[in-house]
């Protein structure tokens, strides 16, 4: 039987998101398997546009979920809206990029169609009965699980961007696909913004940088960040970078995030230090030519995509490699 699927596609500044596009990447392979008839909601104010472009380039239906609310990220008003529609007839499977909107969205949409939700997917294969199992991290990446959807019509899946899916023939979705504009009602509610502002200190460094020292929640506090830096100084062409939880506790800016939700890196060099290897942190690195990390656990996950380990404390091995390296220039 033919599995209808439903993508729910974002827009920043009226284009469709890179995330959603890994989305609809990620999506063909399944569609692949199931035959599946797929279609885009574009919720947000003014995403006519949008919609008939997508249509176009990628030939699946879309829908334009117009409403003038919808163009700020908020998850309750974007989830109504998205049940209004999805309500009167359930697809097998709907999709979200993974990111901190779209799980809110995913939960509420998951408690109010009574649907389970299988979050942070990161690739799929077909059981032998021809049903999906989808794979994603547990225990912060030291485990995978494999989980089929048993006996259950309608499933949610929020999906990991980045996470390059199966090599397999690309399937051209069907080129006489839809276009459909909806308006509709979405109630007002007390999360009103007053502004939405671009931010001012988006540093282009991380994406320029040939080597870039990254410093994770190991490196213990704020004054270390200057370890960080005086061994980034000793590289050419380099700066540093830093994980969610430096970000967090305010040890860095935003603009230095690396992964999932922050920057996509490609440096010659990636030397992460007391990075514990997250599946958020490492879709920010997949990319990077190099990976040396530096991490007191032998356990830690990052051994297992870095081509070289240093099993040390940071604040014992980093001042070792300054000082031989300032020796070096004698
Ligand atoms: C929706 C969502 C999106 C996210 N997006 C991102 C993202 O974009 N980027 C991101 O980084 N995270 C992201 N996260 C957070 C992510 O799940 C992890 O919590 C985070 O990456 C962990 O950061 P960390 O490795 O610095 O800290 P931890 O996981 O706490 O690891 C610290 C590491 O330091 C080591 N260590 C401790 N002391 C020392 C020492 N003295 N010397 C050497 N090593 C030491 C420890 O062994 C440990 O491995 C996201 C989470 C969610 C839910």
């Amino acid at each position: 039987m033919q599995k209808n699927m439903l993508l729910i596609g974002e827009t920043i500044e009226n284009k469709l998101s890179k995330s959603s596009f890994d989305l609809i990447t990620f999506i063909r392979d399944i569609a692949i398997i199931n035959l599946a008839k797929t279609i885009m909601i574009i919720p947000g104010k003014d995403v006519r546009t949008v919609s008939e472009k997508i249509n176009q380039k990628e030939g699946i239906d879309t829908l334009a979920l117009e409403h003038d609310s919808l163009m700020y990220p908020n998850p309750l008003l974007l989830a109504k809206a998205l049940i209004s529609v999805i309500s009167k007839k359930l697809p097998a499977y709907i999709c979200l990029s993974h990111n901190m909107l779209n799980c809110q969205i995913a939960g509420i949409l998951a408690h109010h169609l009574s649907v389970p939700c299988i979050s942070a997917v990161e690739s799929f294969s077909e059981s032998d009965d021809g049903d999906i199992i989808f794979r994603r991290s547990i225990f912060n990446g030291k485990l995978k699980a494999e989980i089929k959807p048993q006996h259950i019509e309608t499933v949610i899946i929020t999906i990991i961007s980045n996470i390059p899916s199966n090599p397999s023939p690309i399937k051209e979705f069907d080129n006489r696909a839809k276009v459909m504009i909806e308006k509709v009602y979405a109630q007002e509610n007390n999360f009103i913004p007053i502004n939405i502002k671009k931010r001012e200190d988006n540093d282009r460094s991380l994406e320029e940088a040939e080597v870039i020292v990254s410093a994770g929640k190991g490196i213990g506090k704020a004054e270390n960040i200057s370890l960080i830096q005086d061994t980034a100084s000793i590289f050419n062409h380099s700066t540093i970078g830093a994980s969610r939880v430096v970000c967090d506790l305010g040890w860095l800016p935003y603009s230095k995030q690396i992964g999932e939700t922050g920057k996509k890196v490609n440096p010659q060099l990636y030397l992460a230090c007391g990075i514990s290897g997250s599946t958020q942190h490492l879709a920010g690195i997949k990319d990077a030519k190099m990976i040396i990390a530096i991490n007191s656990d032998p356990q830690a996950v990052i051994f297992n995509i870095a081509q070289y380990g240093i099993i040390e404390d940071l604040k014992t091995f980093l001042p070792i490699l300054i000082k031989k390296y300032q020796e070096s220039l004698k």
